[in-house]
Order: structure tokens, then C-alpha cells, then sequence
């Protein structure tokens, strides 16, 4: 990442120049240009519930920029699902429920809500990896599928998952999505060194066969037969 210093009298104006060379090359080049300096807030538009804690919206944070920098076009995916509302049920968890979302709130606000602080998530299966990276791949995962759930019903799809069926073409639908990026994700080549490039592929090569697994298993399945038992 370049980084650029103003004198403190021009930082101001310097600022106002990058952002103007910035929206120029943007119009003319898209989203390819990144131009130092500029770097847009991620949070925006995301309101936090009270259960939601300081450190959850800094964990966000930190994954939408991680996001924003490997894979731009999973970033738009969900920054376009924006409004969101994020909050933090520890209650769920007893029920076996990670994570769900709810579409949509005053002003087309869409939430989602957690079962656990984020970043803790850790499933069996995945190699005791040193780093953030292993949590933060499971977070984003979760993400991606809840907020497919909320473009969904945006767009009039699965809007009353009322019955087994459609419970199970919704799901179907964020699992695709997931399974989608977590092949992405295997495409990715991080910066730094050697050591952490190969755990980062240990980590995203699991977590793909991981969401495979999952995809072509039933388990989901029989969830929306038990939430629709009629
Ligand atoms: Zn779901």
C-alpha cells in the first residue's frame, strides 16, 4: 500500500485532489483504480444494535477491509445489500443456531444477527492454522450467506419461506452463494511471506471441502423439514 504525506497546511487540499483524481480514474477506468488516501468507510450505512459490542464492529471492520482489498467483487456483494442492521444474541446458541438474518426493517433495513462474538468461530474440521485467517474466512462465509438471504427477499425470491420447500430453495441459494465464495476465496493470493501464503492455502483449500461438504449434505435440509413440520 502507498502511502502519501501532506504537509499538515495542505493535508486538506491534498485530500480533495485525491479524491477528485480518484472519482475521475473511477468514471473512467471502474472500480480498478485505487487511489491512496481514499479509502472509503465500510461501516457506512451499517447501524449496530445495542447488543452488538465495540469490539464485533471493529472485527467487521477489519474483515470488509480484508474483503474490500482480495475480493472487490464479493465486497460489492454484500456493501449492496446495505442498509444493515448487525446485532448479537448469545441466547441463540442453545439453540443451535449460529447465525440469521431478517429482511427487511424500517427503510429496507436488513439484519442479521449473531450468535457468538465475532471471530470466534472455529469448526472442527479446520487445521489449527496460527492467525486470524481461519476465523476470519468462517466469519466472512456466514456473512456472505446471510446477506444472500437478504438480497433474496429483496428481490421477491423465497419472500415467505413458510413451508419446507421454500425454506430449502432459500437455503439452497445461500449455499450456493457460499460454496461460490469459497472458491474465491482458494483464488486469492495474500501478501506476505512464504509462511503465510501457505497457511493461508491450507485454510482456504479446507474451508472450500469444508462448504462442500456441507452443500451436499442433508443436514440443512432436515432443519427446514423440523422448522416447517406441518
Ligand atoms: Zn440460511
Amino acid at each position: 500500500m502507498v502511502k502519501i504525506k501532506f504537509p499538515a497546511a495542505l493535508a486538506v487540499l491534498g485530500l480533495v485532489i485525491a479524491l477528485a483524481i480518484f472519482t475521475a480514474k473511477v468514471g473512467a477506468f471502474g472500480n480498478t483504480v485505487v487511489a491512496p488516501n481514499a479509502r472509503p468507510n465500510v461501516l457506512e450505512h451499517i447501524t449496530f444494535a445495542s447488543t452488538f459490542t465495540d469490539a464485533d464492529a471493529r472485527y467487521l471492520q477489519t474483515s470488509l477491509e480484508w474483503l474490500r482489498e482480495y475480493l472487490p467483487e464479493w465486497y460489492t456483494y454484500v456493501a449492496d445489500a446495505k442498509p444493515l442492521l448487525f446485532a448479537q444474541d448469545e441466547t441463540q446458541r442453545a439453540r443451535g443456531i449460529i447465525s440469521y438474518a431478517k429482511c427487511c426493517y424500517t427503510r429496507g433495513t436488513g439484519a442479521i444477527t449473531f450468535s457468538a462474538p465475532l471471530g470466534q468461530w472455529n469448526l472442527d474440521e479446520m487445521p489449527a492454522v496460527p492467525g486470524v485467517q481461519a476465523q476470519q474466512v468462517q466469519f466472512l462465509s456466514v456473512l456472505i450467506h446471510e446477506v444472500t438471504h437478504i438480497r433474496d427477499v429483496r428481490a421477491g425470491r423465497f419472500e415467505h419461506a413458510r413451508d419446507a420447500r421454500t425454506c430449502i430453495a432459500a437455503e439452497q441459494s445461500a449455499n450456493d452463494s457460499e460454496l461460490a465464495f469459497a472458491r474465491a476465496l482458494t483464488r486469492v493470493q495474500i501478501t506476505g511471506d512464504a509462511n503465510a501464503r501457505a497457511n493461508y492455502r491450507l485454510i482456504a483449500d479446507k474451508h472450500l471441502e469444508i462448504t462442500q461438504d456441507n452443500a451436499e449434505g442433508v443436514a440443512w435440509k432436515i432443519v427446514c423439514f423440523l422448522m416447517h413440520d406441518e
